[in-house]
């Protein structure tokens, strides 16, 4: 058994766990950041690289009207007043700092878009896969130290239940490392923890699995065996939608809120095509095979952005997953849906736009109330059949706005922190698109300015 002494250890290497050791290290405390996998990123390099933020530079160059209210409004609403509002608060509290912190560590925001539970253009699009290297090489370069394969197996604790450290598993044994300002779960969810989703959601385990290889769940289980308390385990869904046969590369297409319907393989909708991805993701599953067929015509497939994630129907063309043809009978045909009834439905839908009023399934934009909605009759026609994706959880311990971890009794557990998708209590009910980036950037800093000012007041 090795044994190592640091300030802070950091369980995970994804953008919350990231953030945390590099601005740790950067504000001259000692940093272990240990992460299961051989690879660094977690689910945060798999992602869309989108980060929600209110009230940018981005935001007011494109004359974009955003406030934190308006935000604040949306997640309560997407999270259907579920989810936490001290938590929601602390994010909005600190968000200008995390941006303003990213930008200071070579993030560049190069789009800004509306999306799944928002209102207004919030999400900023970053190269997240660059983003993430770079935050590492600065922790390095801060004088991080990193182990990589080394997997958290237990926390360690005194015998008044602080928690003082944790054990790790690596190559080459285990490691008990002591950490004197705390350790900080930062382990993602269990979108690839069958077990996990077996007990929590088991309708999910139909969904296609996604996320990072190390989302197994890890650090909701050290944290349970220490009566942690939990949130928002009961709203776990997929992301609507990608291809039945998507590999291990982003390819999720929303269409819909650019204008496309989704159908079954009898030809019919079956939800409100505006509500939140993961509203969709649920939705989806209850149809046949669990499919649902992303429906649109020319003036929507000439929308595609090229290289931004959700918005790019040409590199999901060149897989070979997009289907075209001159009319909808014969575009039926290739996808497999029944053609008469894709026809009628479509006929009822737009004269639904024509006539001014909210279609049959309650839709009256193209995303959560905003955007105008677009008759679907210039050929090419297109589809995209998209199954629900199991990209996140969304769901866990329970943290105050310190990220502290808190037991089933409402007390803090000493030197436990929580942050990233590991948490519960943030999102309520249902995600809008870039606060899960968001949240590891923002709690991740803030943990890391807390355990520096910790050291600074109790020298080790
Ligand atoms: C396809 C896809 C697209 C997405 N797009 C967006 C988007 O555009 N915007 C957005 O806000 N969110 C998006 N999300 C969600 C977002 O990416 C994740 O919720 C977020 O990245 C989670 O960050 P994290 O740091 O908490 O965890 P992760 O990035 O998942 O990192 C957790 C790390 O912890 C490691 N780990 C696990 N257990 C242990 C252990 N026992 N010991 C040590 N290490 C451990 C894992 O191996 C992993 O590397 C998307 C997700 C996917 C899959």
């Amino acid at each position: 058994m090795t044994a190592l002494t640091t300030d802070l250890l950091v369980l995970g290497s994804g953008i919350a766990g990231q953030t945390a050791a590099t601005a740790a290290a950067e504000a001259g405390i000692d940093v272990i950041l240990a992460e299961k996998t051989a690879s660094l990123g977690g689910s945060t390099v798999m992602s869309g690289g989108w980060f929600a933020f209110s009230d940018t530079e981005e935001q007011r160059e494109a004359g974009e009207n955003d406030s934190r209210e308006l935000f604040l409004k949306d997640m309560q609403e997407v999270g259907e007043f579920r989810n936490d509002p001290t938590l929601l608060n602390a994010y909005l509290d600190r968000q200008e700092a995390a941006y303003r912190w990213l930008k200071d560590h070579g993030v560049r925001f190069r789009e800004i878009e509306i999306s799944s539970g928002q209102s207004a253009r919030r999400s900023h699009n970053s190269a997240i896969v660059d983003v993430m290297a770079g935050l590492h090489e600065q922790f390095e370069t801060a004088g991080g130290t990193t182990l990589r394969e080394h997997r958290a197996i237990r926390l360690l604790t005194d015998e008044t239940g602080h928690v003082t450290g944790a054990r790790l598993a690596g190559p080459t044994g285990e490691v008990d490392v002591t950490a004197r300002q705390g350790v900080v779960l930062a382990t993602g969810g269990f979108s690839r923890g069958e077990e996990l989703l077996g007990i929590f959601a088991p309708e999910q385990l139909a969904a296609l699995p996604f996320g990072g290889r190390g989302n197994t769940g890890d650090g909701l289980r050290l944290a349970w065996k220490l009566g942690a308390d939990m949130a928002d385990m009961s709203f776990v869904s997929g992301t609507y939608g990608s291809h039945p046969e998507t590999g291990d590369v982003h390819e999720l297409l929303t269409a819909y809120y650019m204008g496309a319907i989704i159908v079954n393989r009898a030809g019919e909708r079956f939800t409100d095509e505006s509500q939140s991805y993961k509203t969709l993701g649920t939705a989806v599953l209850r149809e046949e095979e669990g499919l649902g067929v992303q429906i649109f015509d020319a003036s929507v497939r000439a929308l595609s952005h090229p290289g931004i994630p959700l918005k790019d129907m040409d590199a999901i063309e060149a897989l070979g997953h997009l289907h075209h043809a001159d009319t909808l009978e014969e575009l039926a045909a290739i996808v497999g849906v029944d053609a008469g009834r894709l026809v009628a439905t479509v006929e009822r839908y737009n004269r639904a736009i024509d006539a001014g009023e909210a279609d049959e399934l309650g839709r009256t934009s193209l995303c959560n109330g905003v955007g105008e909605l677009r008759p679907i009759v210039e050929a090419p026609f297109y589809a995209y059949p998209a199954k629900s994706l199991m990209t996140t959880t969304y769901c866990g311990v329970k943290v105050t706005p310190d990220a502290e971890v808190v037991d089933v009794e409402g007390e803090i557990i000493p030197g436990l922190y929580a942050i990233g998708e590991v948490v519960g209590g943030f999102h309520g009910a249902a995600y809008m698109t870039g606060t899960s980036l968001g949240k590891g950037a923002v709690f991740g800093l803030h943990v890391a300015r807390q355990a520096a000012a910790r050291a600074e007041e109790v020298p080790a």
